[in-house]
């Protein structure tokens, strides 16, 4: 993936963490979805929607509806509209049109057009992570991503997969995504922030799925702890 220039400041990997092997479990993992689709916002950075409007656009469509359902309805409204004002141009009908296939279609477009609004307003696109949470529909998984992939920004995207798999490794032991956010931050080496969303997921639908995970072939399994982990494949 480009993901471009990098505009942060680094710091250095906790000493503590040093001996870990999180760098080549995530090589490893690298290597194992190879075959497989990347995550929505990663495909989509690729073929040049790269702008922080259409991340969140894309975001927004992500939410609880699959990557085979949002990357096309993503594509289908970038076709019509990939900037705030271009957006606000459309009607309600030709959002839905593009999105309707997503999951809460309608609330989508009612979010799509009030992100766009806030932007115009502000004259600017958010490029921090307050600025993106003030829109309405961002959480921190979103924003994270947004500042990652759009803004060159290590930002950690905590999304259910990234959630359950470091917690099964025992890597983190949090209850929520919120709380697994705050453990990855203190604990995940700074280089690896925006990739291990798009390690993850992929790795999650196909390998390390929700329910029986395919433990038996699983290119970690010698450094996972499988924490909650009762039955698998
Ligand atoms: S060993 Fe099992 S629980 Fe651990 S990462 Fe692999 S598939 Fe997931």
């Amino acid at each position: 993936m480009r993901l471009g220039k990098l505009a942060c400041v680094r710091t250095e990997t906790p000493t503590t963490e040093v001996q870990h092997p999180i760098p080549r479990m995530l090589q490893a993992i690298r290597r194992s979805i190879a075959p497989y689709p990347r995550a929505t916002l990663f495909e989509l950075h690729e073929q040049g929607y790269d702008s922080v409007f259409e991340q969140l656009c894309a975001c927004v469509l992500s939410i609880r509806t699959l990557d085979e359902t949002s990357l096309p309805a993503s594509i289908e409204l970038f076709e019509r509209a990939r900037t705030p004002q271009e957006l606000l141009k459309l009607s309600d009908e030709e959002i839905y049109g593009c999105i309707h296939t997503c999951t809460f279609a309608h609330q989508k477009v009612s979010t799509l057009r009030k992100i766009a609004q806030a932007i115009q307003e502000r004259g600017h696109e958010p490029r921090n992570f307050e600025e993106l949470t003030d829109l309405p529909g961002v959480g921190p998984k979103c924003a994270n991503l947004v500042l990652g992939i759009a803004c060159g920004v290590p930002a950690i995207g905590v999304d259910i997969h990234v959630h359950r798999i470091t917690n099964r490794w025992g890597y983190v032991a949090a209850s929520t995504p919120e709380k697994s956010l705050n453990a990855l931050t203190q604990k995940l080496p700074r280089k690896h922030w925006v990739e291990i969303n798009e390690l993850l997921v992929p790795f999650g639908k196909h390998v390390c799925t929700g329910t029986l995970p395919h433990c038996s072939t699983c290119p970690v399994y010698g450094n996972c702890e499988r924490v909650g982990v009762t039955k698998h494949r």
